[in-house]
C-alpha cells in the first residue's frame, strides 16, 4: 500500500544531515543528493562555479547537497530527473511540453535545497546575517506551507483545483557576445527561483497559486511568439521577481481525511485575501531597484530607469507599448 504520511520537520526545526530531506529516516553523513543535478551541472560546466551564502560563506554548485535516503533517491528523485534530462534534451520545446507539476517539483527541489543550505548555515554562521530565517514567523509559515505540496515529489498528490505556483517559459534569442549559456538566481523570502538554460529561461514563484501568472497574464500575452534578448529577459525577470516581493497571502493547503484504500492525498487550497489584500502596493522606486539589479552586467542604474519616472525604461515594448524586435 502507498504510504501517504505526510513528514514535518518544522516541528523541531530539525535541519541537520541527519535526516532525510524528503522523509525524514534516519541517514549517514554520506546518503547526499545533490540539490543541481548531475546532468545539468556537467551540461552547463559549473560544478565548480562558487555561490554566495547569505552568511558569506562561498561554495561550489557541487558543495550543495541534501541528506537524503536512497529510497527517496531511487524511487522518487532519479526518476523525477530522468523525466526533465529529457525533456531539457529537447530545449524551449521539451519545456514546454514539461508537466506543470512536474516541474514544480524539480525546481521546489533545487530551492528547498538552498533553503535548507542557508537554515544550516544558521545554526554555526561564519558571519551573523542581517536576519534569521528561523527567527522570521511569516518565512517559516510559507516555508510550511511549501514544503507541504513539495512532497508530492514523494507523495501521490492531487491538487484538487489548483497549481501551487506559478511557472514562465520564457524564450530566448541565441546567445549574443556576453550572454551566459546558465544563469541561476533566486530569492529565498519571495521563493521565486529562476533558471537560465540555453534557448529558455524557466521562473518560478513557487508559492502563489497561481496569482502572479494571472496578475501578469496581460504582460505575458503581449510577449507570446517573441524570444526575448537578455535586456528583454532581464527586464521580464525584474517583473516576476517585484510581483512575487509584493505578494502578501501565503496559499494553505490541507489535507482530505484518507479513506481506506486511498492510493493518493488530495489537496485542498485556501488563501485569506480578507484579513490582507493580495499584493502590497506598486512603488517605481522600488521596481527600478529590482530591474537595476538584474541589469548589472550592463551597468544600468536605477536612475536611468526612472528618467521619465510615469514611463520607466523598457527594453519590451516601445512608447507606443509595441513589442520592440531589435534591442541593443
Ligand atoms: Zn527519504
Amino acid at each position: 500500500m502507498t504510504n501517504l504520511t505526510l513528514y514535518n520537520p518544522f516541528v523541531k526545526l530539525a535541519f541537520t544531515g541527519n535526516n532525510c530531506f524528503l522523509c525524514g529516516q534516519p541517514v549517514t553523513p554520506t546518503d547526499t543528493i545533490l540539490v543541481f543535478p548531475e546532468w545539468l551541472m556537467a551540461q552547463y560546466n559549473f560544478a565548480h562555479q562558487e555561490l554566495l551564502l547569505l552568511d558569506k560563506k562561498i561554495i561550489t554548485y557541487a558543495d550543495l547537497t541534501l541528506p537524503g535516503c536512497s529510497t527517496c533517491h531511487q524511487q522518487y528523485l532519479a526518476p523525477l530527473e530522468e523525466q526533465v534530462k529529457a525533456a531539457a534534451t529537447q530545449g524551449l520545446n521539451g519545456w514546454q511540453q514539461l508537466n506543470d507539476q512536474v516541474l514544480f517539483k524539480w525546481l521546489g527541489k533545487i530551492f528547498y535545497g538552498l533553503l535548507v543550505r542557508e537554515l544550516i548555515a544558521e545554526q554555526n554562521p561564519l558571519m551573523t546575517p542581517q536576519y534569521l530565517l528561523t527567527e522570521d514567523v511569516y518565512m517559516l509559515d510559507k516555508v510550511q506551507s511549501f514544503f507541504k505540496v513539495l512532497q508530492s515529489i514523494r507523495v501521490p498528490m492531487v491538487f484538487s483545483d489548483f497549481m501551487p505556483c506559478s511557472i514562465f517559459r520564457v524564450p530566448l534569442q541565441p546567445d549574443a557576445p556576453g550572454d551566459l549559456p546558465f544563469e541561476f538566481r533566486d530569492d529565498l523570502h519571495s521563493m521565486v527561483i529562476s533558471l537560465k538554460l540555453g534557448d529558455t529561461l524557466l521562473i518560478c514563484c513557487l508559492l502563489d497559486n497561481g496569482i502572479i501568472k494571472a496578475a501578469l497574464g496581460q504582460l505575458w500575452q503581449r510577449l507570446e511568439g517573441h524570444a526575448l534578448s537578455a535586456k528583454q529577459a532581464a527586464e521580464f525577470s525584474a517583473q516576476v521577481y517585484y510581483a512575487a516581493y509584493l505578494l502578501n497571502v501565503i496559499p494553505e493547503y490541507f489535507v482530505r481525511t484518507v479513506k481506506p484504500g486511498d492510493s493518493a492525498l488530495v489537496l485542498d487550497t485556501l488563501i485569506d485575501d480578507i484579513t490582507a489584500s493580495v499584493f502590497n502596493p506598486w512603488s517605481s522606486t522600488a521596481y527600478a531597484h529590482m530591474f537595476e539589479e538584474m541589469l548589472k552586467r550592463w551597468g544600468i542604474t536605477s536612475a536611468e530607469i526612472l528618467r521619465n519616472p510615469p514611463q520607466p525604461l523598457s527594453f519590451l515594448f516601445d512608447e507606443a507599448g509595441n513589442f520592440q524586435l531589435e534591442v541593443k
